[in-house]
Parts: structure tokens; C-alpha cells; sequence
């Protein structure tokens, strides 16, 4: 259930109602809007049949009552009133009429590759600024990442360009390092159904890059989201990567039809990796173009200052040589659809 109240609704009427809510063993999550202050009544006893019964339509402050009829609640569309939530990341805006160029190397590999790539693509205008310190490999035997190092790497390349970080987070155990250094965390594909991991996220309330797991259905995608959203963490992006299908002819299949899909069923901001899917740099300046026309919030892009020499992903990592270019033509597409790359 979703309690509306009414514009100009005091603390105390919030305040009633939280524990009107939360007398029935449900938990209140405030979102306050503009102008609206929402409630969302998750969970109870009895949820829907007994917050109905409260009759907190005939309370102070109150606006309305309506149920959340979809299984994600704190994420669907329905609990904002049809608004989009926009992010606020050092400054930069991702969400609504924003367009997040979020771009940098699949992993960190040396202090020389890092800033260079780091250099470059703040120099072109990017968003963000990814890396991997811990990297998921198929193989065990494959590398791994640096992991504190490489997270040192990051917040040094951060001081130089000002950009804020993006890097995975892989195991729990390395959330405290990982906090000190990334300003969003990304939860890899592989990590999208580690509930324990997003519940920790969540109660971090640090913003959460949440990719798609390889054969997860949007709406599952929105399920794992609410576990970072039920901690009171409202940080969340939504990221399209390639999902699993028959086809062989690339890596991943880009399920590009995600972008309208989760745009009509959430709030959230929704983000497009245009690079694992294709596995060669030469199919990711379409899909990034093509994110960005179905309306998609951003792109996060695997970009290299020397990609043949790069240890992981050295196919599909893009040239920063030629990452100005991809900018300037996302600028345009992002422009049509009524977006501007968000920069400070
Ligand atoms: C990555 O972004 O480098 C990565 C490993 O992505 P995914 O979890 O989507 O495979
Ligand atoms: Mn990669």
C-alpha cells in the first residue's frame, strides 16, 4: 500500500501515520517528493487487507490510499506517481532528462593504464569514471584484480579528474574498503541475485549500480533492487548488460527492448553497458547510439588507453583515441530524445 499525503502535510501527520503503519507490524518508507510526501507500507502481517482497514484515508494530512499491485513495490513506477528518480552522484544528475556517460577500463591494471584512461575520458567529457578492483572471471585462474591497490588507484585517479567512481563490489568482505573509495557500487550480473550482498549495500546507503544477471527477467531485476531499496536506500540504477539466448555470433544478446519495459515500470534510472554484449569494440558505438535513442539514462562503457595491451576484455574495450568522437555523438542521439550528458 501507498499512503499519498497531502501537499503541505506537517512532520507530525507524517509521523502519525509512520506509526499507525508500523503498529501493524508493517515497515514505512518515506520518499518525500517536490511537493508530495509518499508513504510506502511494505510488508505486515496481512499487508494489503490490514493497512487497508487502518482507514488512514480519514487521517490528518492524508491524501490517499492506493495499493501497489505489482510484487516490486519501493521500485515500480506507482510509488513515485509516475516521477522518475534522479540521482544526485557528486553532483552530477543521473535520471530523468540526464544522460549518464559513465566510461573507464574494464579493470585496473597499473598506475600508468589507470590514469591515463582516467585522464582521457574525463578530458571528453564523461559522467563517471569505472573501473574493476575485484573482476568476476569465468576462470579462476584468470586475473582476478588488484583489489586494494587497484582501489587505491581509483581514488587517486578520482583526486586528478574529479570524477566519481564506479567499482564492483564482489564479496562482503571487502564492503568496508570498497565504501572508502566508490561513489556508486556496482553489483556485477553475477552478484544480481546475492541478496545478503544487496541488503548490506542497502543499510550502506551508498548509490548502487545493480546489473542484470545473465538470465534474469526484468522483473527479477526489480525484485533484486528492492532489497537495496528496502534498507531505505532510494540510490539505485538499473543497468541492461546482455542477457543468455541461443545466438553465438556475440557474447551476450543486448536486450535492448529492457529500456522502454523498466522506463514504464519503475522510477529508477536504467543504464546500458554497451560492451559485454557485443565482446568487440566495433559493435559498441551502435549500441551505445541505440541505448541512448530507446531512452535509456546513460551507458557505462569500457574505454582503454591501450585496449590491445589490456588484460581483460581487450576486444570490446574502446580506444580512449576515439572515445571523444562516441561522446560527441551520443551528445547528439541523448539531444533527440531529450537528454544532456550530465556533467557539473
Ligand atoms: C564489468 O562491468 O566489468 C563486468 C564484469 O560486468 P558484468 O557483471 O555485467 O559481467
Ligand atoms: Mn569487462
Amino acid at each position: 500500500m501507498m499512503i499519498v499525503m497531502k501537499e503541505g502535510a506537517t512532520e507530525d501527520q507524517i509521523a502519525h501515520v509512520v506509526d499507525r503503519v508500523e503498529s501493524i507490524g508493517c515497515t514505512a518508507h518515506i520518499s518525500k517528493g517536490e511537493l508530495l510526501t509518499l508513504i510506502g507500507a511494505i510488508g505486515g502481517r496481512d499487508k494489503e487487507q490490514t493497512v487497508s482497514g487502518l482507514g488512514l484515508e480519514a487521517e490528518p494530512g492524508v491524501d490517499h490510499v492506493v495499493p501497489i499491485s505489482k510484487p516490486y513495490k519501493l521500485a515500480s513506477r506507482e510509488f513515485r506517481k509516475g516521477e522518475d528518480s534522479v540521482l544526485e552522484i557528486g553532483g552530477r544528475k543521473v535520471g530523468g532528462t540526464n544522460f549518464a556517460l559513465i566510461a573507464g577500463p574494464c579493470t585496473v591494471e597499473n598506475r600508468d593504464q589507470m590514469l591515463a584512461s582516467a585522464d582521457a575520458v574525463a578530458e571528453a567529457g564523461a559522467t563517471m569514471l569505472r573501473g574493476g578492483a575485484y573482476k568476476p572471471r569465468t576462470s579462476p585462474y584468470s586475473f582476478q584484480g588488484l583489489g586494494r591497490e587497484g582501489l587505491r588507484l581509483l581514488a587517486e585517479s578520482r583526486e586528478r579528474t574529479g570524477l566519481p567512481i564506479v567499482t564492483e563490489l564482489l564479496d562482503l568482505r571487502d564492503l568496508d574498503d570498497v565504501l572508502e573509495v566508490a561513489d556508486v557500487i556496482q553489483v556485477g550480473a553475477r552478484n544480481m541475485q546475492n541478496y545478503a550482498l544487496l541488503g548490506e549495500i542497502g543499510k550502506s546507503g551508498r548509490p548502487v549500480l545493480l546489473k542484470r544477471g545473465l538470465s534474469a527477467t526484468v522483473e527479477e531485476l526489480l525484485m533484486a533492487s528492492e532489497y537495496v531499496l528496502k534498507e531505505g536506500n532510494e540510490n539505485v540504477m538499473l543497468c541492461e548488460r546482455g542477457i543468455r539466448t541461443y545466438e553465438t555470433a556475440y557474447r551476450f544478446t543486448l536486450d535492448l527492448l529492457a529500456i522502454p519495459a523498466l522506463k514504464e515500470m519503475t522510477h529508477l534510472p536504467v543504464i546500458v553497458d554497451p560492451s559485454h554484449a557485443p565482446g568487440r569494440r566495433d559493435w559498441v558505438e551502435s549500441m551505445s547510439l541505440a541505448a541512448a535513442a530507446a531512452g535509456a539514462d546513460g551507458i557505462i562503457i569500457e574505454v582503454h588507453n591501450e585496449p590491445e595491451k589490456a588484460i581483460c576484455d581487450a576486444a570490446q574495450q574502446v580506444p580512449t583515441s576515439e572515445f571523444a568522437g562516441l561522446t560527441a555523438k551520443l551528445e547528439a542521439v541523448a539531444g533527440v530524445v531529450g537528454k544532456t550528458i550530465s556533467r557539473v
